[in-house]
């Protein structure tokens, strides 16, 4: 089911300042994918799923879930919370102690004064979905993070929901856990082919799991895409930087061709994938993630840029040895493989196909 907010907008006051926690925010949320709210910590992500659930009201704006507003501030409309057809999964599971997994899953249904035997048989089928039959009878608390963060799961897939919500779900799990749980997570959500909307500040999650991620900062929606558009094709400095770690370079065009933008920056004249709209002259950002940066002499991949400095520093983390090598006084961040024999101090050169050179506009 799809979402559409129109110029939404909410402030909040406190202690005499007003805060614009979402600043005129225009988004269409396609129908069954795996939707992602993602930026930094107050930027408003939280304020914007309150609203579609319905427990925060916006102070203008409209909101519509499947074609039907549930929200609009100029018509004055207000659909409850429990009449919106949502589900939703919280960051602190919020699944009862007192009771047992059955009783926690049946609990939505319960409320709802459904027919004993079919709460049994929807319990039995949402159970074995999340890959938790055999374990009706255990007391919540006698599970793992992991499994308690399932039951969640289940209780908000219970009552068949056209969309489901969730506010970082997986941030109280340990690492290792956490990635499962994401996997098998991307894997329900895809079979089941509902809308799902999942809020996070971790970039790794939102890149694993999502169809498409919106970025947002200080109330507003700057970009959004696929997470490969969104981590190989950003536009924004912002959404670049915030994505995974890259090399933010200021620089000039000096010239444009039909496959290529040349420039000049500290690191010389670069062949960069093309930037339209720009000009001799303008001042424009040079994005070169450290994944794409190589390290031999090999032209193989046609014409390539090549860069010469000098190693900095070099760290082992396990999976990579990752410093910074010295461009005349602009330092690079770089990876190299863990196997590496490259130390400080060597001479290096690096070589970087035009196609991996991005260009943002400053
Ligand atoms: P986090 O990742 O830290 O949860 P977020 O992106 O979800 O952050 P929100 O919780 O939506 O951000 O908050 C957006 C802004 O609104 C923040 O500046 C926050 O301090 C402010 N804010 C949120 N709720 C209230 C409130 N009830 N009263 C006053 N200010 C609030």
């Amino acid at each position: 089911m799809e979402i559409q907010i129109e110029n939404l907008c909410k402030r909040y006051t406190s202690g005499g300042n007003t805060i614009n926690a979402l600043d005129e925010v225009n988004l269409t949320i396609p129908a069954n994918q795996i939707f992602t709210l993602l930026g930094p910590s107050g930027c408003g992500k939280t304020t914007l799923l309150r609203c579609i659930v319905g427990l925060e009201s916006p102070d203008s704006g409209e909101i519509r879930i499947g074609g039907e507003t549930v929200w609009s501030g100029k018509d004055n409309i207000y659909v409850p919370p429990e009449k919106r057809g949502l589900g939703m999964v919280f960051q602190s599971y919020a699944i009862w102690p007192h009771m047992t997994v059955f009783e926690n899953v049946a609990y939505p249904l319960q409320t709802r004064k459904t027919d004993r035997n079919v709460i049994r048989e929807k319990v039995a089928k949402t159970l074995a979905f999340v890959q938790l039959e055999g374990f009706e009878d255990r007391p919540a608390t006698k599970l793992s993070g992991g499994q308690q963060q399932r039951v969640a799961l289940a209780r908000a897939l219970v009552a068949e929901p056209k969309v489901i919500l969730f506010d970082e779900p997986l941030s109280n799990l340990d690492a290792k856990l956490r990635e499962e749980t994401r996997k098998d997570l991307r894997v329900f959500l895809t079979e089941l082919g509902i809308t799902a909307v999942y809020v996070t500040h971790d970039r790794i999650e939102a890149l694993a799991l999502s169809d498409s991620i919106a970025i947002m900062d200080k109330g507003r929606i700057i970009e959004k895409g696929t997470p490969k558009d969104i981590y190989f094709r950003s536009e924004h400095h912002f959404v670049a930087d915030f994505i995974g770690r890259t090399n933010l370079i200021d620089a000039v065009v000096t010239a444009q061709e039909p496959s290529a933008t040349i420039v000049d920056c500290a690191l010389g004249s670069l062949r960069c994938a093309p930037l339209p709209r720009t000009n001799p002259g303008d001042k424009v950002v040079l994005s070169l993630r450290p994944e794409f940066l190589r390290f031999s002499d090999s032209d193989k991949d046609g014409p390539t840029n090549r860069i010469s400095g000098r190693i900095d520093s070099l760290v082992f983390i396990g999976e990579a040895l990752e410093g910074e090598v010295l461009v005349n006084d602009t330092s690079l961040f770089v990876k190299v493989p863990p196997d590496s024999e490259l130390k400080e101090g060597d001479p290096i050169s690096i070589t970087v196909s035009p196609a991996n050179c991005l260009l943002l506009t400053k």
